[in-house]
């Protein structure tokens, strides 16, 4: 699609990414979450895009961890976040939005209060937010992301662990951490419908979250028979390509208003 270009033949370094930011080629694009059994529209997923002058929008695979690496992740952040939360007078309450944050931002002590200041600016309530981390960012620092997500839910804020399946997927993390929803990650739903295991996995997710009370959401919905499998199963949300592509900001409304689920 025209909104997923990268690389192919470029090679990115860090000061490309340096000069994204100091530039403000960075942008948000929003995927559509969508509640399965009502079909409704719940909110977005902010995706950072680098709307590169010569090269199109580039995909976060080619940009995120030259940030991580470089100490830049946090800025990047907060320059997607801000754009992200300035176009939210669009987005009409109920609808929510997810952001991701990298296992580097949780070492930062002031990363919720970071938030709450972008959100403000943009009159977005905090309430209906979502923070997405991974299991990799718990790993030796535990203690500090307790703290850092203690914050973040006094500001009222979703914690939402994501690409589960993928990682350890630790109990241990489930019970240290209070998270609110469960993404299953891709790889097991786009298997799901010709493998037994990987759909006996995504049952197994699916009830782990309803035991745990926690919503499941799952990645990489791009077919009919994906989403009903998932819906038989009673897993709540569904994202991917069968409800829409990530796309900027501008496409919000036309999003919100066709949404033909
Ligand atoms: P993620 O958080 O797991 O995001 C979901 C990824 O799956 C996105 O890739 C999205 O475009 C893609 N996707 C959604 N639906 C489908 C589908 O039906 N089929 C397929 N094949 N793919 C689908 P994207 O935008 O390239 O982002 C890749 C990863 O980069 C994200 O994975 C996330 O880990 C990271 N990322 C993106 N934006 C940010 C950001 O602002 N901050 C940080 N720290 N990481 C980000
Ligand atoms: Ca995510
Ligand atoms: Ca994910």
């Amino acid at each position: 699609s025209q909104f997923a270009l990268k690389f192919e033949t470029m090679h990115v370094d860090f000061a490309d990414v340096r000069r994204a930011i100091d530039n403000d080629e960075l942008e948000p694009c929003f995927q559509p979450v969508v509640e399965l059994h009502t079909g409704l529209l719940a909110g977005f997923e902010v995706l950072a895009r680098w709307k590169h002058p010569l090269h199109g929008l580039v995909l976060p695979e080619n940009f995120i961890s030259l940030a991580e690496e470089n100490g830049m992740i946090g800025l990047l952040m907060q320059r997607i976040l801000r754009k992200a939360f300035l176009s939210t007078p669009v987005l009409p309450a109920p609808l929510e939005l997810s952001v991701n944050v990298s296992p580097a931002q949780l070492h930062d002590l002031s990363l919720p209060s970071q938030i709450s200041k972008l959100a403000e600016e943009g009159g977005f309530p905090l309430e209906r937010l979502s923070v997405e981390i991974t299991e990799s960012g718990l790993i030796n620092n535990l203690e500090r992301v307790k703290k850092i997500v203690r914050k973040l839910k006094n500001m009222d804020c979703k914690m939402a662990l994501d690409d589960f399946g993928t990682g350890y997927s630790s109990l241990r993390y489930l019970q240290a951490i209070p998270f609110d929803v469960l993404k299953i990650d891709r790889s097991f739903v786009i298997s799901m419908t010709d493998k037994r295991e990987s759909r006996k996995i995504v049952a197994a997710i699916i009830g782990l979250g309803h035991s745990l009370d926690l919503i499941t959401v799952a990645e990489g919905v791009e077919t009919e028979e994906q989403a009903e499998m998932l819906l038989r199963l009673d897993c709540k949300m569904g994202q991917g390509w069968l409800y829409g592509h990530p796309l900027p900001a501008a496409r919000i409304p036309q999003m919100v208003e066709t949404a033909p689920w």
